[in-house]
Protein backbone atom coordinates (compact mmCIF):
# COMPACT_ATOMS: atom_id res chain seq x y z
CA UNK A 1 0.00 0.00 0.00
CA UNK A 2 2.94 2.45 0.57
CA UNK A 3 3.54 2.70 -3.20
CA UNK A 4 0.39 5.13 -3.41
CA UNK A 5 2.29 7.34 -0.71
CA UNK A 6 0.54 10.04 1.41
CA UNK A 7 -3.30 9.62 2.16
CA UNK A 8 -5.17 12.60 1.08
CA UNK A 9 -6.03 14.65 4.42
CA UNK A 10 -8.70 16.99 2.20
CA UNK A 11 -12.24 17.41 2.95
CA UNK A 12 -14.00 15.96 -0.15
CA UNK A 13 -11.90 13.25 -1.69
CA UNK A 14 -13.20 11.65 -4.87
CA UNK A 15 -12.16 8.23 -6.39
CA UNK A 16 -12.84 6.23 -9.02
CA UNK A 17 -12.89 2.07 -9.11
CA UNK A 18 -12.77 -0.04 -12.51
CA UNK A 19 -14.36 -3.58 -12.13
CA UNK A 20 -12.96 -5.94 -14.46
CA UNK A 21 -15.10 -7.31 -17.56
CA UNK A 22 -17.67 -9.91 -16.49
CA UNK A 23 -17.90 -13.19 -17.46
CA UNK A 24 -20.68 -12.45 -19.99
CA UNK A 25 -18.84 -9.05 -21.47
CA UNK A 26 -15.50 -11.45 -21.56
CA UNK A 27 -17.66 -14.42 -23.39
CA UNK A 28 -19.23 -11.39 -26.27
CA UNK A 29 -15.40 -9.99 -26.45
CA UNK A 30 -16.42 -6.47 -25.58
CA UNK A 31 -14.09 -4.31 -25.95
CA UNK A 32 -12.47 -2.59 -22.29
CA UNK A 33 -12.05 0.86 -22.65
CA UNK A 34 -10.59 2.15 -20.00
CA UNK A 35 -7.02 2.43 -19.27
CA UNK A 36 -5.54 3.74 -15.68
CA UNK A 37 -2.28 4.90 -16.41
CA UNK A 38 -1.23 6.14 -12.57
CA UNK A 39 -3.01 5.97 -9.19
CA UNK A 40 -4.69 9.19 -10.07
CA UNK A 41 -5.74 9.13 -13.28
CA UNK A 42 -7.83 7.82 -16.04
CA UNK A 43 -8.50 7.95 -19.69
CA UNK A 44 -11.98 6.60 -21.24
CA UNK A 45 -10.65 5.53 -25.10
CA UNK A 46 -14.52 6.36 -26.84
CA UNK A 47 -14.47 5.03 -30.09
CA UNK A 48 -15.75 7.16 -32.81
CA UNK A 49 -16.04 8.16 -36.50
CA UNK A 50 -15.66 11.54 -38.17
CA UNK A 51 -18.07 12.38 -40.83
CA UNK A 52 -15.77 10.83 -43.63
CA UNK A 53 -16.75 7.20 -41.43
CA UNK A 54 -13.07 7.05 -40.81
CA UNK A 55 -13.22 5.66 -36.99
CA UNK A 56 -10.89 7.31 -34.25
CA UNK A 57 -10.75 7.02 -30.89
CA UNK A 58 -11.25 10.26 -28.93
CA UNK A 59 -9.35 9.84 -25.29
CA UNK A 60 -11.47 11.79 -22.05
CA UNK A 61 -8.23 12.20 -19.86
CA UNK A 62 -9.62 12.18 -16.12
CA UNK A 63 -7.73 13.41 -12.89
CA UNK A 64 -9.04 12.46 -8.92
CA UNK A 65 -7.34 11.72 -5.81
CA UNK A 66 -7.17 8.11 -6.72
CA UNK A 67 -7.81 5.65 -9.66
CA UNK A 68 -8.35 2.13 -8.51
CA UNK A 69 -7.69 -0.65 -11.68
CA UNK A 70 -9.63 -4.06 -11.84
CA UNK A 71 -6.83 -5.35 -10.08
CA UNK A 72 -7.59 -3.40 -6.81
CA UNK A 73 -9.09 -5.29 -4.10
CA UNK A 74 -11.80 -3.77 -1.89
CA UNK A 75 -9.13 -3.96 1.55
CA UNK A 76 -7.11 -1.37 -1.21
CA UNK A 77 -9.88 0.69 -1.73
CA UNK A 78 -11.27 0.28 1.94
CA UNK A 79 -7.44 1.85 3.09
CA UNK A 80 -7.97 5.01 0.65
CA UNK A 81 -11.69 6.24 1.43
CA UNK A 82 -13.34 5.00 4.12
CA UNK A 83 -10.55 4.33 6.31
CA UNK A 84 -9.20 7.70 7.21
CA UNK A 85 -12.78 8.86 7.34
CA UNK A 86 -13.14 6.18 10.35
CA UNK A 87 -10.20 8.22 12.59
CA UNK A 88 -11.64 11.31 11.86
CA UNK A 89 -15.49 10.42 13.20
CA UNK A 90 -13.23 9.43 16.41
CA UNK A 91 -12.05 12.83 16.67
CA UNK A 92 -15.02 13.81 16.89
CA UNK A 93 -16.57 14.46 13.13
CA UNK A 94 -18.97 13.36 10.57
CA UNK A 95 -17.94 11.43 7.99
CA UNK A 96 -20.17 10.43 4.89
CA UNK A 97 -18.62 7.93 1.82
CA UNK A 98 -20.79 7.13 -0.93
CA UNK A 99 -20.56 4.68 -3.41
CA UNK A 100 -21.88 6.54 -7.13
CA UNK A 101 -22.41 4.62 -10.71
CA UNK A 102 -24.59 3.06 -12.96
CA UNK A 103 -26.22 -0.07 -11.80
CA UNK A 104 -23.74 -3.33 -12.23
CA UNK A 105 -20.60 -1.35 -12.10
CA UNK A 106 -19.92 -2.49 -8.29
CA UNK A 107 -21.29 -0.34 -5.76
CA UNK A 108 -23.09 -3.23 -3.92
CA UNK A 109 -19.54 -5.08 -4.18
CA UNK A 110 -17.49 -2.37 -2.46
CA UNK A 111 -19.60 -1.31 -0.12
CA UNK A 112 -21.70 -4.93 1.00
CA UNK A 113 -19.04 -7.01 0.06
CA UNK A 114 -18.43 -9.61 -2.47
CA UNK A 115 -20.34 -11.80 -3.94
CA UNK A 116 -19.87 -15.89 -4.58
CA UNK A 117 -22.23 -16.99 -6.65
CA UNK A 118 -25.83 -15.65 -5.37
CA UNK A 119 -24.14 -14.70 -1.60
CA UNK A 120 -22.68 -11.56 -0.60
CA UNK A 121 -20.02 -12.04 1.91
CA UNK A 122 -20.32 -9.00 4.28
CA UNK A 123 -16.77 -9.19 5.57
CA UNK A 124 -14.88 -8.22 2.10
CA UNK A 125 -17.12 -4.79 2.21
CA UNK A 126 -16.48 -1.56 3.41
CA UNK A 127 -19.12 -1.70 5.85
CA UNK A 128 -17.37 -4.07 7.72
CA UNK A 129 -13.95 -3.64 7.27
CA UNK A 130 -15.08 0.31 9.12
CA UNK A 131 -16.43 -1.76 11.77
CA UNK A 132 -13.23 -3.80 12.24
CA UNK A 133 -11.32 -0.33 12.46
CA UNK A 134 -14.10 1.15 14.58
CA UNK A 135 -13.70 -1.98 17.41
CA UNK A 136 -10.00 -1.61 16.84
CA UNK A 137 -9.59 2.00 17.50
CA UNK A 138 -12.41 1.95 20.67
CA UNK A 139 -9.63 0.04 22.47
CA UNK A 140 -6.51 2.19 21.67
CA UNK A 141 -6.08 4.24 25.54
CA UNK A 142 -6.82 7.74 24.10
CA UNK A 143 -10.72 6.54 22.91
CA UNK A 144 -11.02 4.15 25.91
CA UNK A 145 -10.69 6.98 27.86
CA UNK A 146 -13.93 8.99 26.06
CA UNK A 147 -15.98 6.39 27.16
CA UNK A 148 -17.65 5.77 23.81
CA UNK A 149 -20.78 3.48 22.96
CA UNK A 150 -21.31 2.12 18.90
CA UNK A 151 -24.36 1.97 17.75
CA UNK A 152 -25.87 1.12 13.91
CA UNK A 153 -28.42 2.66 11.73
CA UNK A 154 -29.27 1.26 8.51
CA UNK A 155 -32.27 2.49 6.57
CA UNK A 156 -33.39 3.26 2.61
CA UNK A 157 -34.67 6.11 0.68
CA UNK A 158 -37.00 5.34 -2.53
CA UNK A 159 -38.30 8.22 -4.13
CA UNK A 160 -38.80 10.25 -1.05
CA UNK A 161 -39.86 7.49 1.06
CA UNK A 162 -37.59 6.05 4.35
CA UNK A 163 -37.59 2.72 5.35
CA UNK A 164 -35.71 0.91 7.77
CA UNK A 165 -33.94 -2.08 7.37
CA UNK A 166 -33.15 -3.45 10.84
CA UNK A 167 -37.17 -3.60 11.28
CA UNK A 168 -38.81 -7.02 9.82
CA UNK A 169 -41.60 -5.72 7.94
CA UNK A 170 -39.43 -2.61 6.67
CA UNK A 171 -41.61 -0.16 7.78
CA UNK A 172 -41.67 3.33 6.57
CA UNK A 173 -40.46 6.27 8.59
CA UNK A 174 -40.95 10.18 8.50
CA UNK A 175 -38.54 12.91 8.67
CA UNK A 176 -39.10 15.56 10.60
CA UNK A 177 -37.65 18.78 10.61
CA UNK A 178 -37.75 20.94 13.71
CA UNK A 179 -37.32 24.98 13.73
CA UNK A 180 -34.04 24.91 14.58
CA UNK A 181 -33.09 22.73 11.50
CA UNK A 182 -32.60 19.45 13.16
CA UNK A 183 -33.56 16.63 10.72
CA UNK A 184 -34.59 13.38 12.75
CA UNK A 185 -36.29 9.98 11.14
CA UNK A 186 -38.79 9.46 13.60
CA UNK A 187 -38.51 5.70 15.16
CA UNK A 188 -35.31 4.68 13.26
CA UNK A 189 -33.53 1.85 14.92
CA UNK A 190 -30.46 2.32 16.35
CA UNK A 191 -28.88 -0.78 17.16
CA UNK A 192 -26.35 -0.97 20.36
CA UNK A 193 -23.08 -3.19 18.58
CA UNK A 194 -20.27 -4.41 20.95
CA UNK A 195 -17.93 -6.58 18.40
CA UNK A 196 -17.55 -6.70 14.30
CA UNK A 197 -19.89 -10.00 14.76
CA UNK A 198 -22.84 -7.95 15.84
CA UNK A 199 -21.85 -5.12 12.91
CA UNK A 200 -21.90 -8.17 10.80
CA UNK A 201 -25.62 -9.66 11.77
CA UNK A 202 -27.25 -6.53 11.05
CA UNK A 203 -25.99 -6.25 7.96
CA UNK A 204 -27.25 -9.73 7.09
CA UNK A 205 -30.44 -9.13 8.75
CA UNK A 206 -30.96 -5.57 6.34
CA UNK A 207 -29.42 -7.29 3.52
CA UNK A 208 -32.67 -9.84 3.63
CA UNK A 209 -35.14 -7.34 4.17
CA UNK A 210 -33.44 -4.98 1.62
CA UNK A 211 -33.92 -7.51 -0.91
CA UNK A 212 -36.71 -9.15 -0.12
CA UNK A 213 -40.05 -9.74 -2.23
CA UNK A 214 -37.58 -9.10 -5.13
CA UNK A 215 -37.26 -11.25 -8.06
CA UNK A 216 -33.87 -10.00 -8.35
CA UNK A 217 -31.48 -9.17 -5.71
CA UNK A 218 -30.83 -5.63 -8.02
CA UNK A 219 -34.33 -5.15 -9.16
CA UNK A 220 -35.68 -2.66 -6.25
CA UNK A 221 -32.31 -2.14 -4.74
CA UNK A 222 -30.64 -0.90 -7.28
CA UNK A 223 -33.36 2.12 -7.68
CA UNK A 224 -33.04 2.78 -3.81
CA UNK A 225 -30.05 4.26 -1.72
CA UNK A 226 -29.47 2.19 1.04
CA UNK A 227 -27.58 4.38 4.22
CA UNK A 228 -25.74 2.15 6.94
CA UNK A 229 -24.52 4.46 9.80
CA UNK A 230 -22.18 3.61 12.68
CA UNK A 231 -22.72 6.03 15.37
CA UNK A 232 -20.39 6.81 18.72
CA UNK A 233 -22.22 8.37 21.55
CA UNK A 234 -20.81 9.55 25.10
CA UNK A 235 -22.05 6.32 27.37
CA UNK A 236 -22.66 8.34 30.17
CA UNK A 237 -24.84 10.52 28.51
CA UNK A 238 -25.94 8.96 24.87
CA UNK A 239 -24.82 12.90 23.09
CA UNK A 240 -23.43 12.45 19.46
CA UNK A 241 -19.66 12.09 19.64
CA UNK A 242 -19.13 11.25 16.10
CA UNK A 243 -21.14 9.56 12.99
CA UNK A 244 -20.35 7.73 9.47
CA UNK A 245 -22.58 7.41 7.16
CA UNK A 246 -21.66 4.77 4.45
CA UNK A 247 -24.13 5.08 1.41
CA UNK A 248 -24.65 2.86 -1.24
CA UNK A 249 -26.54 4.96 -4.09
CA UNK A 250 -29.50 4.00 -6.77
CA UNK A 251 -28.09 3.69 -9.92
CA UNK A 252 -27.49 6.64 -11.73
CA UNK A 253 -28.95 5.24 -15.01
CA UNK A 254 -30.80 7.84 -16.87
CA UNK A 255 -34.77 6.71 -17.48
CA UNK A 256 -34.84 8.10 -20.42
CA UNK A 257 -31.99 5.08 -21.47
CA UNK A 258 -34.05 1.80 -21.43
CA UNK A 259 -31.04 0.06 -22.71
CA UNK A 260 -30.59 -1.04 -19.50
CA UNK A 261 -31.51 -4.43 -18.33
CA UNK A 262 -33.42 -2.80 -15.14
CA UNK A 263 -35.83 -0.41 -16.70
CA UNK A 264 -36.67 2.40 -14.62
CA UNK A 265 -40.31 4.03 -14.58
CA UNK A 266 -40.09 8.07 -15.59
CA UNK A 267 -40.83 9.25 -12.01
CA UNK A 268 -38.43 6.50 -10.23
CA UNK A 269 -35.86 7.89 -12.42
CA UNK A 270 -36.89 11.83 -11.91
CA UNK A 271 -36.51 10.85 -8.15
CA UNK A 272 -33.71 9.40 -8.64
CA UNK A 273 -32.00 12.12 -10.89
CA UNK A 274 -32.96 14.70 -8.19
CA UNK A 275 -31.32 13.45 -5.40
CA UNK A 276 -27.53 12.47 -7.31
CA UNK A 277 -27.80 16.03 -8.20
CA UNK A 278 -29.11 17.72 -4.95
CA UNK A 279 -25.88 15.21 -3.41
CA UNK A 280 -23.49 16.86 -6.06
CA UNK A 281 -24.88 20.35 -5.13
CA UNK A 282 -24.81 19.69 -1.03
CA UNK A 283 -20.81 18.27 -1.85
CA UNK A 284 -20.16 21.36 -3.58
CA UNK A 285 -21.08 23.51 -1.45
CA UNK A 286 -19.04 21.63 1.19
CA UNK A 287 -16.07 21.88 -1.00
CA UNK A 288 -16.76 25.94 -1.36
CA UNK A 289 -17.29 26.24 2.36
CA UNK A 290 -20.51 27.96 1.71
CA UNK A 291 -22.96 29.12 4.05
CA UNK A 292 -26.24 28.22 2.09
CA UNK A 293 -25.92 23.59 1.82
CA UNK A 294 -28.99 22.74 -0.31
CA UNK A 295 -29.64 20.05 1.75
CA UNK A 296 -33.58 20.45 1.34
CA UNK A 297 -33.21 19.46 -2.66
CA UNK A 298 -34.31 15.74 -2.07
CA UNK A 299 -35.05 13.35 0.92
CA UNK A 300 -31.05 12.00 0.52
CA UNK A 301 -29.70 15.03 1.13
CA UNK A 302 -32.29 16.41 4.21
CA UNK A 303 -31.03 12.95 6.18
CA UNK A 304 -27.49 13.57 5.90
CA UNK A 305 -27.77 17.05 6.84
CA UNK A 306 -25.97 16.69 10.32
CA UNK A 307 -23.07 14.92 7.72
CA UNK A 308 -22.90 18.27 5.44
CA UNK A 309 -23.36 21.37 7.96
CA UNK A 310 -20.55 21.13 10.97
CA UNK A 311 -17.60 23.13 9.21
CA UNK A 312 -14.29 22.18 9.38
CA UNK A 313 -16.07 18.93 11.31
CA UNK A 314 -17.18 17.50 8.19
CA UNK A 315 -15.49 14.83 5.64
CA UNK A 316 -16.94 13.27 2.52
CA UNK A 317 -15.05 10.38 0.24
CA UNK A 318 -17.32 9.21 -3.03
CA UNK A 319 -15.80 6.46 -5.10
CA UNK A 320 -17.19 6.48 -8.57
CA UNK A 321 -17.70 3.06 -9.43
CA UNK A 322 -17.44 2.24 -13.49
CA UNK A 323 -17.61 -0.45 -15.85
CA UNK A 324 -14.82 -1.35 -17.95
CA UNK A 325 -16.95 -2.13 -21.27
CA UNK A 326 -17.55 -0.17 -24.65
CA UNK A 327 -21.58 -1.06 -24.33
CA UNK A 328 -20.98 1.72 -20.92
CA UNK A 329 -19.39 4.16 -22.09
CA UNK A 330 -21.70 6.79 -22.07
CA UNK A 331 -22.81 6.19 -18.74
CA UNK A 332 -19.38 5.57 -17.48
CA UNK A 333 -18.50 9.18 -19.04
CA UNK A 334 -21.28 10.55 -17.40
CA UNK A 335 -20.60 8.85 -13.91
CA UNK A 336 -17.26 10.53 -14.74
CA UNK A 337 -18.04 13.84 -15.40
CA UNK A 338 -20.26 13.64 -12.16
CA UNK A 339 -17.42 12.95 -10.39
CA UNK A 340 -15.47 15.41 -11.70
CA UNK A 341 -17.61 18.22 -10.81
CA UNK A 342 -17.54 17.16 -7.07
CA UNK A 343 -14.15 17.50 -6.81
CA UNK A 344 -12.71 20.03 -4.26
CA UNK A 345 -12.45 23.36 -6.06
P1 LIG B 1 -24.11 -2.32 -8.41
O1 LIG B 1 -24.36 -2.45 -6.94
O2 LIG B 1 -23.33 -1.09 -8.76
O3 LIG B 1 -25.36 -2.45 -9.23
P2 LIG B 1 -22.74 -4.81 -8.09
O4 LIG B 1 -21.87 -4.49 -6.93
O5 LIG B 1 -23.96 -5.62 -7.81
O6 LIG B 1 -23.16 -3.51 -8.88
O7 LIG B 1 -21.81 -5.53 -9.16
C1 LIG B 1 -22.32 -6.14 -10.32
C2 LIG B 1 -21.57 -7.45 -10.56
O8 LIG B 1 -20.20 -7.20 -10.82
C3 LIG B 1 -21.60 -8.37 -9.35
O9 LIG B 1 -21.74 -9.69 -9.80
C4 LIG B 1 -20.25 -8.17 -8.71
O10 LIG B 1 -19.82 -9.33 -8.03
C5 LIG B 1 -19.36 -7.86 -9.89
N1 LIG B 1 -18.28 -6.93 -9.49
C6 LIG B 1 -18.42 -5.64 -9.20
N2 LIG B 1 -17.25 -5.06 -8.91
C7 LIG B 1 -16.32 -6.04 -8.99
C8 LIG B 1 -14.90 -6.08 -8.78
N3 LIG B 1 -14.19 -4.99 -8.45
N4 LIG B 1 -14.29 -7.28 -8.96
C9 LIG B 1 -14.98 -8.36 -9.31
N5 LIG B 1 -16.31 -8.39 -9.53
C10 LIG B 1 -16.99 -7.24 -9.37
MG1 LIG C 1 -26.23 -2.64 -6.00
Amino acid sequence: LGIRGQLKQHQIVVCVRKRPLNRREQRERELDVITVPTKDSLVVHEPRKHVNLVKFLENHNFRFDYTFNEECSNAMVYEYTARPLVRHVFEGGMATCFAYGQTGSGKTHTMGGQFTGKQQNPRDGIYAMAAVDVFDNLRQTKYVRLGLTVTCCFFEIYGSRVYDLLMPGKPQLRVLEDGHQVVQVVGLTEKAVKATSDVLTLLELGNTVRTSGQTSANAKSSRSHAVFQIVLRYTKNNRLHGKFSLIDLAGNERGADNSSADRLTRLEAAEINKSLLALKECIRALGRQSAHVPFRGSKLTQVLRDSFIGGVKVKTCMIAMISPGLNSVEHTLNTLRYADRVKEL
